[in-house]
């Protein structure tokens, strides 16, 4: 017998249903009883399809309106004080969103990253005398809905130790004394689980991948202990990577099984088998849960029976983790080339793929047909023209230092881009788009759609870039920028034009509450066919005397922002990304343009989960991102920008990208986050953003100076640059035109003091 199941599925629905109704339901068009109509229908549907590939266990809880850390929040009856002591979705919602029915301001919770994926989740706030009760049915009442549709229910709880150790305190105190507080809940929620006739519930421990301190390591122990004693049997879930160091600790947990993410972290099966005990279910993650990409059922297969003739316990099979990752249903993409279409699964397809595993264990002749599709997929994969481009591969191969090294030292460069660019002290600049305006994104959709001729959109294009060089001009800038007028998105705009991409018509992911995104799918070697920014860059700079900065996204943040390809590794990828951005940038430097920024929002996303694997990933990160911008002469000024980052753990990195420039996001932190540039005496020039472009608020001029002596004081003024913390495209012209103003004002003040 092989049990077959599913950790977890997308929750808004292959339209983005819930995310409508969401929205209209917090604009106050839709009542909470059409919201949850909706909601419920959503569930039975997915609940429905998952059964589809027979699955033995259906996953219930994993469904939520905004997020599953809240909703285990909520269920523990953690909500800070500020929210009041009225449970519900209303102050469900504006923990996660800040804003109440009646238009009150609430600050909302923190909202961060799932580890290493885009998923964004928010952030538990703890106290010192924290109390816990269970108070939210939403669990039970779920998984009676699903058991009345006549399916197996297998309940998914986010485990108390990862959920504290993503809690943050508001005080300084130990929050793992709260662990002995907080168990009775679970121990609650198992028995009440128990008696409503449950098995079996899986229990989501993914900081068990993470490199843990002792303290926490040792408290698994107990808190297993203790929860044993419920009438139900636990599956402990793990997944982003793998076990470590701690993989023969956490086999002999007393649970009465394991999963494991053998995708990530393939590596920890030798391990894992070495210490289970063959009383336990082992749940062996083998389907990709991050990834786009149908598995080779074959070598999963091989794994398998390399897995039973050591493992004499029951086995279970399942993605690797939660299917919130990926998009629902491939069938829905009509207009991609088939040929790439037959070597994807989404998470409908990837269930089908567990269906096919279990029934070539059971009944092989029966499962010979999938297993031959699935094989050719693989081959043709494999073989494909698409996806392999010699040149590509050659370019790659013959990667050698010098491409990731500029001429001179940053201390000779910098006297030769003063003497070229003639900028005043305190050189202000913007981060690269100007407001998306109605007519903008009317021309770019128009264009796309066939309604607007190529002549009549370049010309569009052309008047909103002139609108925004005169506009800069005006307001006294000194390094101008074209607007990014041309792009919806940093990454879709280069993906569209990079050879290597696709894109899907519906491939949405949840990014956070109902934010999605459709991130492009990197299927081969990548490369640029022709110039992709250089037009608008080269219009612009012939409109004015001041300095044009070309504007680029880089290596890093392609890749962290899109499903990768699993045929090489990342870095292989990212160093393609980057020799075809090289090229860019040398047509840009080329076409007269002195200063070129190349941004990595995400460069910090990629980190792997364990602290211990940084170094690797950012020794290629790095690289890619000098080989893509070390190409220009020494005169020519190269800027990066980053926003939403910690600095502190990964200065020497971001030092060794070794960018004439720096912008970052400072603002919101009070300049805070300037602080692991000042400790390690970052080397190179600094724009710390003056102020928050995501508020509302207009920035004073006072508090723009203050900040910039606050800055200027320990870094040294004549490294600093003036910039607002990122991209202006979200605001209104009319509001950009004050703050700027007030920056500018901001810079003349402090030069009068020079
Ligand atoms: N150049 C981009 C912009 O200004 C940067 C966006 C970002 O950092 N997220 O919009
Ligand atoms: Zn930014």
């Amino acid at each position: 017998m092989v049990t077959i199941h599913n950790l977890g599925f997308p929750r808004l629905g292959a339209d983005r249903e819930l995310k409508f109704t969401l929205e209209s339901y917090w604009r106050g068009e839709c009542g909470q009883e059409e919201l949850s109509r909706v909601a419920a229908a959503i569930r039975e549907r997915h609940w429905h399809l998952q059964a589809e590939s027979s699955l033995d266990f259906i996953p219930v809880g994993d469904f939520s309106y905004y997020d599953h850390v809240l909703d285990t929040s909520v269920m523990l009856g953690v909500i800070p004080e500020r929210f009041g002591t009225a449970s519900g979705l209303d102050t469900y919602f504006r923990m996660a969103r800040g804003q109440a029915a009646d238009g009150k301001p609430y600050r909302a919770c923190e909202m961060t990253k799932w580890f290493d994926s885009n998923y964004h989740y928010l952030v538990p706030e703890v106290q010192p005398e924290q109390r816990f009760t269970l108070s939210s049915d939403k669990l039970f009442v779920e998984t009676a809905e699903l058991q009345g549709l006549g399916y197996s229910p297998k309940p998914v709880v986010l485990g108390p130790l990862t959920w504290l150790w993503l809690a943050k305190t508001t005080s300084d105190f130990d929050k793992l004394d709260l662990i002995d507080r907080l168990l009775p809940v679970y121990g609650d929620i198992l028995r009440r689980l128990a008696g409503q006739g449950v098995t079996w519930v899986q229990i989501d421990e993914p900081i068990l991948v993470l490199d843990l301190p002792p303290a926490w390591i040792n408290a698994f122990e107990t808190v297993y202990h203790r929860l044993q004693s419920a009438p139900v049997k636990v599956l402990l879930a793990t997944y982003f990577g793998d076990l470590g160091a701690q993989t023969s600790f956490v086999c002999k947990l007393p649970v009465a099984g394991l999963h494991i993410d053998l995708v990530r972290a393939p590596e920890q099966l030798t391990a894992v088998l070495d210490n289970i005990a063959s009383h336990k279910v082992l749940s062996l993650g083998l389907i990709d849960g991050r990834n786009i990409w149908r598995t080779d059922l074959n070598a999963a297969l091989n794994t398998i029976t390399a897995v039973r003739g050591r493992f004499h316990g029951e086995l279970w099979l399942a993605p690797s983790c939660s299917l919130l990752h990926v998009p629902i249903d491939l069938e829905a993409e009509t207009a991609l080339e088939p040929g790439i279409k037959a070597w994807l699964a989404f998470a409908r397809q990837k269930l089908a793929e567990l269906a096919t595993l279990r029934l070539a264990l059971t009944k092989p002749e029966a499962a010979e047909a999938e297993l031959a599709v699935a094989a050719n997929a693989q081959q043709t994969r494999r073989a494909s023209a698409l996806i392999h481009n010699p040149a590509v591969q050659a370019a790659v191969a013959a990667l050698n230092g010098s491409l990731a090294q500029r001429a001179q030292p940053f201390a000779i460069r910098r006297g030769q881009q003063r003497l070229k660019l003639k900028l005043p002290d305190y050189p202000t600049t913007t981060i690269g788009s100007f407001p998306q305006t109605p007519e903008i994104r009317k021309a770019r959709a128009d264009f796309k759609r066939g309604l607007l001729s190529e002549a009549d959109y370049i010309d569009q294009m052309e008047q909103a870039i002139a609108f925004c060089v005169r506009e800069q001009e005006a307001l006294g800038l000194d390094v101008l920028v074209h607007g990014e007028a041309e792009r919806n998105d940093m990454v879709e705009y280069f993906g569209e034009q990079l050879a290597g991409f696709l894109f899907t018509a519906h491939g949405w992911v949840q990014s956070y509450g109902s934010r999605c995104v459709k991130p492009p799918i990197i299927y081969g070697d990548v490369s640029r066919p022709r110039a992709m920014t250089v037009r608008w860059s080269q219009y612009a700079q012939a409109l004015t005397d001041k300095p044009m900065k070309g504007m680029l996204t880089g290596p890093v943040t392609l890749l962290n922002w899109s499903f990768v390809r699993d045929d090489q590794p990342r870095s292989a990828t990212a160093y393609q990304l980057a020799l075809a951005l090289r090229e860019e940038v040398a047509d840009l430097e080329r076409a007269g343009i002195p200063i070129i920024q190349i941004d990595e929002a995400a460069f910090r996303e990629g980190l792997p989960p364990k602290q211990s694997r940084w170094p690797a990933y950012l020794e290629w990160a790095v690289q890619a991102f000098r080989i893509c911008s070390s190409g220009v002469s020494d005169s020519t000024q190269i800027h990066t920008h980053m926003c939403y980052s910690a600095f502190n753990d990964i200065i020497a990195a971001i030092a060794d990208m070794d960018a004439d420039v720096i912008t970052i996001e400072t603002s919101r932190s009070n300049m805070e986050l300037l602080e692991a540039f000042i400790g390690f005496d970052y080397p190179n020039e600094i724009g710390p953003g003056v102020y928050d472009i995501h508020s509302p608020n207009i920035p004073s001029t006072e508090d723009m100076i203050a900040l910039l002596e606050k800055a200027g004081e320990r870094i040294g003024a004549d490294k600093l640059w003036i910039n607002p913390d990122c991209g202006l495209k979200t605001r209104q012209w009319q509001d950009v035109r004050t703050s700027l103003t007030r920056m500018v004002e901001a810079a003349k003040v402090l030069r009068s003091r020079v």
